[in-house]
């Protein structure tokens, strides 16, 4: 039987980003059962315990309508692999967006509101488990209200409790100049890296990128696992338009001329438009020895695909199951995106 690894190694992994700080439970539950019917690879998500085993629950009840996807044509084909993301630093996917409603002059027409693409701003401020940090909001307001609030990574808390619930990739976020940071959270989950089966490590592009990203290999050379070199061309930003996959391809080229050990996979930016993309410049896998992009993750866009059905879901039942039309219409409209990269490759 294919195991998820395989479709790195073939070159046709998919990855759902569902938020290194998105936590709204029903929703991360419901997109891990619908990607995973749709036949994804990997389902990465915030390191917390409650958002874990929500998209654990999404994945078991996929597994168990997995005969029922395989016969209604769908790419399901095993339980995808679950990574969570950390940070060794300031970065903008680990981030909320606040404001004090109380201070909002009552005259305001609410442009933050209307720019947020997952609903997260009400009357009484930003519903802090819906934002996912992407920032748009933050320029709009004409009162200059909405601040950013960082947080970091801890290792030392997280690190075990990753290990308890079973996770299988780990994905670290960094950027250029911070080798010591990444080392030092990098300690911190070496022992439990007999788990791991993925290890990504996602990096904004830089001056000295490739230098940086060769030290980094040094720094995990003990890991045994599969590494994945996740290009993240514009962060969060795939269902703003067609053109915001330049970036994530334009830097997985960069990435690819370096021969660094591992898998090169795209995110930030990436859309319906990418797989077209990286076809017409023969980046996807057609022999063995040309080098190629092994798998691309979506995010904002993959989520967007589906935020109609699952916000027209009865917040008191809001698992996608018991609404088998609802289910199977999500799972198509996933499978549109899945397919293009599956197709032809498997
Ligand atoms: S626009 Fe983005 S940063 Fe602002 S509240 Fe919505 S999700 Fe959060
Ligand atoms: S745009 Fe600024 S002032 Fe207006 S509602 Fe939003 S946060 Fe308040």
């Amino acid at each position: 039987m294919k195991t998820a690894l395989d479709s790195l190694n073939q070159g046709h992994w998919f990855k759902l980003i569902c938020g290194a700080s998105y936590e709204y439970i029903p929703t991360i539950r419901n997109l891990a059962l619908v990607y995973t019917l749709a036949g994804a690879d990997c389902i990465d998500v915030a390191a917390d315990p409650a958002v874990i085993r929500a998209a654990q629950e999404g994945i078991r009840v996929a597994t168990s309508l997995g005969a029922i996807a395989q016969a209604k044509g769908f790419l399901y084909r095993q339980t995808p692999i679950l990574m969570v993301s950390l940070n060794d630093g300031e970065d903008p996917h680990f981030r909320k967006a606040f404001f004090e409603a109380s201070q909002c002059p009552t005259d305001c027409h609410r442009p933050c509101e209307q720019v947020c693409p997952v609903d997260a701003i009400s009357l009484t401020g930003v519903l802090r488990e819906h934002c996912y940090g992407c920032g748009r909001c933050l320029p709009v307001c004409p009162s200059r209200l909405i601040e950013s609030r960082f947080y970091v990574s801890t290792p030392g808390a997280i690190a075990p409790t990753l290990h308890q619930l079973g996770i299988q990739g780990i994905e670290i976020h960094t950027q250029v100049g911070r080798e010591a940071d990444f080392s030092r959270l990098w300690q911190a989950i070496a022992p439990y890296q007999q788990q791991l089966q993925i290890l990504a490590i996602s990096c904004p592009d830089g001056d000295h990128l490739l230098d940086y990203l060769h030290h980094l290999s040094q720094i995990v050379q003990s890991f045994r696992g599969t590494l994945i070199w996740q290009t993240d061309g514009r962060p969060m930003s795939g269902d703003i338009g067609a053109g915001t996959t330049h970036a994530a391809i334009k830097l997985a080229r960069k990435v690819l001329k370096a021969s660094l050990p591992g898998a090169v996979q795209l995110a930030g930016g990436t859309n319906d438009y990418t797989v077209s993309k990286l076809r017409s410049q023969n980046l996807l896998k057609t022999s063995a020895n040309q080098p190629y992009i092994a798998g691309i993750a979506y995010g904002s866009y993959a989520r967007s695909l589906l935020l109609p059905i699952l916000d027209s879901l009865n917040p008191n039942l809001p698992d996608l199951e018991l609404y088998p039309h609802l289910l199977w219409e999500g799972v198509q409209l996933a499978d549109h995106l899945v397919s293009q990269l599956k197709r032809g490759l498997i």
